[in-house]
């Protein structure tokens, strides 16, 4: 992790727990998360629709320092969009950062880069934070493809985003075959890529920006592999699933800086 470069660690929650359930676990979190955390790392939950309001009340009311997210939205502002939610009504919310693209929307659901592309500009659009999700399968990797795989995607995903735009946001490295399997990249690897991840976006958005953007690596994240993968020079943070939904487990990576290697 380069030192000008804030760390980030988020909590994708997938569609887990309800709205009383999202209250205990947020609420657990901020007793085992320190006040020396939250000075060195910035934390950010992605609870499911139906909790963003009981969570955004509760850290609210409870002053506590984490950034409440969202795993999805739409890219129109609005309209005949059954089921959907627009960029505008998180962002009313106190909605700080939304995932864009992660592999199970691009893979259950179908979302094309461009689709991709334009809700990373209207969250952009509506001031929030994008994670852009870029991540190679496991067939893609072993035929030598996971390079091409991951650039077509960023670029892609940041068209038509401005440098400046760019190195405000944060971009996720999570590698399909790594996701919900306990099979983690090696820190190497995952180091590897997310370095290409920098350099494309240098080629794509310039040095600058290329040094700003945060890259988080996601994959089967513990607290037994964070304080290594954290070392990488060019890993800023994690986005985190199954870890996330268990206090102890996300405290723990949170506290990453704190365990030996
Ligand atoms: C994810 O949801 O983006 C993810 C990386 O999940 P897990 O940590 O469970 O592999």
């Amino acid at each position: 992790m380069a030192a000008n470069r804030r760390p980030i660690i988020s909590g994708n929650w997938k569609m887990n727990l309800n709205h009383f359930e999202a209250l205990k676990l947020v609420q657990e979190l901020s007793y085992e998360v320190t006040r020396d955390d939250v000075d060195a790392v910035d934390i950010s939950v992605h609870p499911p629709f139906t909790d963003l309001r009981t969570v955004q009340t509760t850290l609210d009311s409870d002053k506590i320092p984490f950034f409440l997210g969202a795993q999805h939205c739409h890219s129109e502002a609005s309209g005949a969009f059954t089921g959907e939610v627009a960029p505008s009504m998180l962002a009313k919310l106190g909605v700080r950062f939304v995932i864009a693209g992660h592999s199970e929307r691009r893979e259950i659901f179908g979302e094309s880069d461009e689709l991709v592309n334009a809700k990373v500009r209207a969250i952009l659009a509506n001031d929030m934070t994008p994670i852009l999700c870029v991540g190679e399968t496991l067939e893609e990797r072993q035929a030598g493809d996971a390079e091409t795989k991951v650039e077509a995607q960023l670029k892609a995903g940041l068209a038509r985003v401005k440098a400046e735009q760019v190195a405000d946001m944060v971009i996720a490295y999570e590698p399909i075959w790594a996701i919900g399997t306990g099979q983690t990249a090696s820190a190497d690897d995952a180091q590897a890529m997310c370095a290409y991840v920098r350099s494309v976006v240098a080629d794509k958005s310039g040095t600058d920006a290329a040094d700003m953007v945060r890259v988080q690596y996601g994959g089967s994240v513990k607290p037994i592999n964070a304080a290594e993968l954290m070392s990488q020079p060019d890993i800023d943070g994690a986005l985190v699933g199954g870890a996330s939904l268990e206090a102890a487990s996300f405290a723990r990576i949170i506290q990453f800086r704190l365990h030996d290697l």
